[in-house]
């Protein structure tokens, strides 16, 4: 049967016609305020709906409406919300100012925009939150998933199952995006012999718009409807259909809605493709040649890896992608094969089957980056063949450290008291002397109760959770096992909080290796404990839905089953209230396989107290007073070995010092050593791990000086640009050609005995076949050798001319000065001149043979 589809809805009264901007715009989740304006309406309906407020506001009923339009106090509330939503968005956006795009498969923004599936995507909402306090000139870019990642449903047996709600778009906060004359945009891609249609939608993160290509068009046959149906759904080529997507017919989306980004920031592999649709815009649209507008793609692209584990770094094979990529390299004028070998390390070139997506973004950006100090030093020793010719240290990779969007995350509860004692700033990144200060004189009655509520209405939702989803802990439906649902867990003992992606390598089940151990605390009559986990295993982890199902079968023990639960289907909702509302976060990962790791810093600001393996973040963010770290070692050689010794610290950490802590009561019925360790957790979590602060990095570090650049590249015709493709040339022809040469620097008397102060000559002979002397460095090299005689961490010095012998010889020479103590090797090397080439892959270097 046929059907005319329409919608009803309430006729909204013009005095609360403001409701509806915040329909389409997700602002309202941040603020507290707006928040309010909803719960005010209906707080069971606001509840039922997670949020979808287009949906919320039809099935308001007109009569209620009607009252609150008549009441003056919310129409004064409504008012504050919307002169402050006024103040700070925009009524036009200025398309021309979008100076950074920013493209990621993933944005978890709120638990009702179902386009995530967890710590990436969560990272890339709170960037663009933050982009958005701080009016960065930023625009994104995604996909709209109309099936989006899963629904966790676990089975009586504990199994994990997958289901797959279909967002409707009418519910969400999207408008179609258009073109500058007004009409809406549908773009396309060309997939081998078919094109695949998409339409553009935007969604306004508060002053950043996020623009999500949608494919389920009558244009498209049915199995290329399905490309943004499911997030990391689908086989390999349904992958690669969706990445083209994001990367080339996202580019494409920006051209036509009339904007021209400088910069564009790949979040991880998956958006590499973007490269070639900036590249084909240049030589088509502008009339580069395809080297110069290769030189100013890469130059002003930035690169984000995320993922310390090999295997987890994406891969395509070759057959696979060659004649998706010969379509996109022909519209750029490249050579297909020279398109490939860019996701190929050098070494590998030969006999490669697959390219990979890490490669090929760090070859395209000039400003890459891990998500962690320890992580950066990962990446680095990871990624190190690819520039064959340098030691780890020079290898140009940085680190900036993940943060959480303070407003999305910190508790109401404490927001009202960080607003009256902290210093007006305190979400934004403010001075951390003044931060602490305030912090630490926080009342500590004040911060205890506050805590305590949120830990009330964690254990109230958990409650209400296991009544609605307890059939997998039983087969008894009667009355009586219903009614136990609702009293399951205490709001007044002790709480630890796992939640996160069941992954083999996080050890969500480390606990379970000492059952007795474990129980012990749980049924302590006097200082007990109790746990709350959650979390979703990848569709295709066996691995990690067997770890959920012996947590739950652990949880399903007669004695513990009000002491441990697993809650099924973990979202951002659910993450809100566990790291507002437990007392200990808890992380176990295997080092150093989490990157950074970002639930922990959530509940640091809300005062909960990290206890973690020093990995990621944590292994920059603990100093002893504001945590535990559950210590290690680097020498184990097998698994079952560091999940036995690190479980067992766990144990100890817990028995001799956790519990006791939060159970001692000495100055009355205040924990007050536990209280001091909470507000050093929150020092450290607004101080160093904000949103703000990262965002702040990342426009220092990596998007001003590439939109420079970017112009400097773009000035006058390309100007610069040229010049450095026709530099390169020269450099390829002789340094990778290997012309050049040079001798192992001489140094003028003896190195025997040298003391710091001491100073020496050094020179060596070197070949620069056609380049001049201004086109190289010659440098001495030298530094602390290791026990193999490799330096470690190098100086380079450089030389200067002293003998021309023409041809292309020369004599060059430098002083050394002995500055520290220490045993030291030296050589030296010739480079490409100055910083211009510092991070392409793999450079120009030449060391003596
Ligand atoms: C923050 C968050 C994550 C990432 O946290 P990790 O510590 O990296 O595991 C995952 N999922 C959700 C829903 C989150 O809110």
């Amino acid at each position: 049967m046929e059907l005319q589809l329409y919608n009803v809805a309430p006729r909204i009264p013009d005095e609360l016609k403001f409701l509806e901007t915040l329909s389409n715009n997700i602002w309202w989740c941040w603020h507290p305020q707006a928040i309010e304006l909803f719960v005010r309406i209906n707080p069971n309906l606001w509840r039922d709906v997670s949020g979808s407020v287009k949906e919320f506001l039809r099935m308001v009923p007109q009569a209620r409406l009607e009252e609150l339009a008549r009441d003056s106090g919310y129409i004064r509330q409504l008012r504050a919300v919307q002169a402050e939503f006024e103040r700070v968005i925009p009524k036009q956006d200025d398309v021309s100012k979008r100076m950074v795009a920013y493209f990621s498969l993933e944005f978890g923004i709120h638990e009702s925009i179902r386009i995530f599936s967890g710590g990436l995507g969560v990272l890339a909402g709170d960037h663009l939150k933050a982009a958005s306090d701080l009016k960065l000139p930023l625009i994104a870019v995604g996909l709209l998933y109309r099936q989006g990642y899963f629904r966790q449903v676990l089975d009586r047996n504990g199994w994990q199952t997958e289901h797959y709600p279909v967002s409707e778009i009418h519910n969400l906060p999207v408008v179609r995006g258009c073109d500058p004359s007004g009409k809406p945009v549908t773009i396309s891609i060309r997939l081998v012999d078919r094109d695949l249609y998409a339409a553009v939608w935007v969604l306004w993160v508060g002053n950043v718009p996020l623009l999500l290509l949608d494919t389920e068009l009558p244009q498209n046959p049915p199995d290329l409807r399905e490309v943004t149906w499911r997030l990391y759904g689908g086989d390999k080529r349904m992958r690669l259909h969706q990445e083209l997507l994001l990367g080339i017919g996202g580019f494409k989306a920006l051209v036509a809605m009339g904007y021209s980004p400088a910069v564009c920031h790949m979040n991880e592999g998956h958006a590499g493709f973007l490269s070639l649709a900036r590249i084909s815009h240049l030589v088509n649209d502008v009339g580069y040649e395809p080297d110069v507008a290769l030189e100013t793609v890469w130059r002003s692209n930035v690169f984000t890896t995320h993922t310390p584990v090999p295997a987890g770094n994406e891969v395509f094979d070759i057959n696979l992608v060659r004649p998706y990529l010969e379509v996109f390299a022909n519209e750029a004028h490249l050579n297909v094969d020279r398109v490939i070998r860019w996701g190929i390390p050098i070494n590998e070139r030969d006999h490669a089957s697959e390219m990979s997506m890490t490669v090929f973004g760090l070859r395209l950006a000039n400003y890459s980056n891990g998500v962690s100090r320890l992580h950066g030093e990962v990446a680095r020793e990871m990624w190190k063949h690819l520039w064959p010719q340098r030691s780890v240290s020079e290898i140009p990779i940085g680190h900036i450290t993940n943060g959480v969007h303070i407003a999305s995350w910190v508790s109401t509860r404490l927001w009202g008291l960080y607003e009256r004692y902290l210093t007006p700033k305190w979400a934004n990144n403010p001075d951390k002397a003044v931060l602490a200060a305030g912090i630490r004189s926080l009342p500590d009655e004040e911060l205890w109760m506050a805590h305590e509520l949120c830990r009330q209405s964690l254990v109230r939702r958990a409650r209400r959770l296991m009544q609605n989803n307890f059939r997998y802990l039983t087969d008894d439906a009667s009355a009586a096992s219903f009614a136990k649902k609702k009293n399951v867990l205490d709001p007044d003992i002790l709480t630890v909080g796992f939640a996160r992606r069941f992954a083999t390598y996080k050890r969500g089940t480390l606990l379970l290796r000492n059952p007795e151990r474990l129980i012990a605390l749980l049924k302590d009559k006097t200082r007990p404990v109790q746990f709350i986990f959650a979390g979703k295993a990848h569709p295709a982890d066996d691995g990690g839905k067997r770890l959920i199902q012996e947590l739950i079968q652990f949880a399903q023990r007669e004695n513990v089953q009000d002491r441990l639960l697993f809650l099924e289907n973990y979202d951002i909702g659910m993450a809100r209230s566990l790291v507002q509302g437990v007392d200990v976060w808890l992380n176990t990962p295997r080092r150093p396989q989490e990157a950074s790791g970002t639930s922990g810093m959530k509940a640091a600001v809300n005062g909960v107290i990290n206890c973690s393996i020093l990995d990621g973040w944590w292994a920059e963010a603990y100093n002893g007073e504001n945590g535990w770290a559950i210590e290690g070692n680097d020498y184990y050689t097998e698994d079952e070995d560091r999940d036995n010794y690190e479980s067992q610290e766990l144990f100890n950490l817990l028995e001799n010092e956790i519990i006791p802590c939060f159970y001692e009561r000495a100055g009355g019925d205040l924990p007050v050593r536990w209280i001091k360790r909470m507000k050093e957790s929150i020092v450290t979590g607004l101080g160093d791990f904000s949103s703000t602060r990262m965002v702040e990095d990342y426009d220092r570090m990596f998007y001003r000086p590439a939109t420079k650049a970017y112009e400097e590249l773009t000035a006058d015709n390309a100007a610069y640009a040229r010049e450095l493709v026709a530099r390169k040339e020269r450099y390829v022809r002789n340094f990778d050609g290997g012309k050049l040469y040079i001798e192992q620097p001489k140094v003028d008397g003896s190195l025997e005995n040298m003391h710091v102060g001491d100073r020496f000559r050094v020179s060596t002979r070197v070949y620069l076949g056609e380049l001049k002397p201004e086109e190289v460095d010659v440098e001495a090299y030298y530094g602390t050798v290791n026990a193999h005689n490799e330096i470690i961490s190098s100086v380079s010095e450089k030389m200067h001319v002293l003998e021309n012998f023409g041809n292309g010889n020369y004599r060059y020479g430098c002083e050394v000065t002995c500055k520290v103590s220490g045993r030291f090797g030296l050589t030296g090397r010739i480079k490409a001149s100055g910083k211009e080439w510092d991070n392409s892959v793999p450079g120009f270097m030449c060391w003596p043979k």
